[in-house]
C-alpha cells in the first residue's frame, strides 16, 4: 500500500458548503494519520491539521482514561422530517443541529429543532451550531425561539464571530455557550481568553494541531471541552476519539458521531457510534477500503500539491 493515500468522498448532504469530503491518508512508524484541511484553510492555517496527522502516523497518542465516548448526531440544514428521521436511526441521546445558514429560515430551524425534539424525547440533549452566522441582537431573539422548541436547549454553538459578542449573547440568555471558531482560528488557541464569554470549550484535533497540544489547549481554557470532528473519515475520527478518551473530565457528549454525514468510509472498521458511544481506540483504524474510496488523478495531484506545500513551511 502507498504511503499517502488521497480519497474524495461525497457527503450526504451539504456540509459547510461542500458537497465531497476529500483528504489524504499518510502512513508512519505508529500508524495512519488524515491530513484534510477544508478548502478555506490556507497553507499556513493547514499545518496544525499536517502537525496532527503526524502526531498519529509517527508519534501516536497519549494513554486514554476511559475507554468509551458518548457522542451527539448531528443534523445538517434539511428538513425537519428528514431530521427526525436521521436522529431517530441514530441510537444517540444528543443531537446537534446546525441553524442560521442563508438557505433556511428561523421558522425552519424552529421546526428542525421541534422535530429533533420528538425523536429524542424529554430527556434528550439538543445543541444548536449557529457557525458565527449572527450579530449580538439575532442571537439573542433566535436563541430564545429556538430554545422554546426545543423544550430546551443543552448549549448554543459559536452564536456570533467574536469573543466580545459570545460575551455580551452570554449575558443576556440563559442558554449555555460553546466558543468553537473563536479557539479553532485564533491566532493562539492557547491564549485565547473565553472562559468570561463561554461556558463550554469545543476542541478539534486538527485544527489544533494535534491530540497532545489539543489536551494544553483544554486545559488553557479551563471550560468543560466537548470534542468534535472535522468531518473526517474514520481514520481522522480516530484522533478525535482519543483526545476525547484523555480528557480528564468529560462531562458532555462529543461531536464524533459524524461518519453518518458521509455516504462512505476509506475503512472497514467503521467508526460509526452503536448505542450513542464510540469505542476509544489506541491507533487509527486500518484504511483497507483506500481503493474503493480513491480521488480521481487531478484531486490526488492537488492534494499531494497541498501537502508538499504544507510540508514545505515547517
Ligand atoms: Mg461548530
Amino acid at each position: 500500500m502507498d504511503e499517502h493515500l488521497v480519497y474524495a468522498i461525497p457527503l450526504r448532504n451539504r456540509f459547510r458548503g461542500i458537497t465531497v469530503r476529500e483528504g489524504v491518508l499518510l502512513r508512519g512508524p505508529a500508524g495512519w494519520g488524515e491530513f484534510c484541511p477544508f478548502a478555506d484553510y490556507d497553507d499556513r492555517e493547514s499545518a496544525p491539521w499536517l502537525a496532527a496527522a503526524v502526531e498519529a502516523s509517527e508519534l501516536g497518542w497519549p494513554a486514554p482514561v476511559r475507554d468509551r465516548v458518548e457522542v451527539n448526531t448531528t443534523v445538517p440544514v434539511v428538513g425537519a422530517e428528514a431530521a427526525y428521521e436521521m436522529v431517530a436511526a441514530s441510537g444517540c441521546r444528543t443531537a446537534k443541529v446546525k441553524v442560521a445558514d442563508p438557505r433556511a429560515s428561523i421558522v425552519e430551524d424552529c421546526e428542525r429543532v421541534a422535530a429533533v425534539r420528538d425523536a429524542l424525547g424529554p430527556g434528550g440533549a439538543i445543541r444548536v451550531d449557529a457557525n458565527t452566522a449572527w450579530d449580538v441582537d439575532t442571537a439573542v431573539k433566535a436563541i430564545r425561539e429556538l430554545d422554546r422548541a426545543a423544550g430546551g436547549l443543552e448549549y448554543v454553538e459559536q452564536p456570533c464571530p467574536s469573543i466580545d459578542e459570545l460575551a455580551a449573547v452570554r449575558r443576556k440568555v440563559d442558554v449555555r455557550i460553546a466558543a468553537d471558531e473563536s479557539i479553532r482560528r485564533a491566532e493562539d488557541p492557547l491564549r485565547v481568553a473565553v472562559a468570561n464569554a463561554a461556558d463550554v470549550a469545543v476542541i478539534k484535533v486538527a485544527p489544533l494541531g494535534g491530540v497532545r497540544r489539543a489536551l494544553e489547549v483544554a486545559e488553557a481554557a479551563g471550560l468543560p471541552c466537548v470534542v468534535s470532528s472535522a468531518v473526517e473519515t474514520s481514520v481522522g475520527l480516530a484522533a478525535g476519539l482519543a483526545l476525547a478518551g484523555a480528557l480528564p473530565e468529560l462531562e458532555f457528549a462529543c461531536g464524533l458521531g459524524t461518519m453518518s454525514l458521509l455516504t462512505d468510509d476509506t475503512t472497514s472498521h467503521s467508526l460509526s457510534p452503536v448505542d450513542g458511544y464510540l469505542p476509544v481506540p489506541r491507533q487509527a483504524p486500518e484504511p483497507d477500503r483506500a481503493a474503493d474510496t480513491a480521488a480521481d488523478e487531478a484531486t490526488t495531484k492537488a492534494w499531494l500539491d497541498r501537502l508538499r506545500r504544507v510540508e514545505g513551511q515547517q
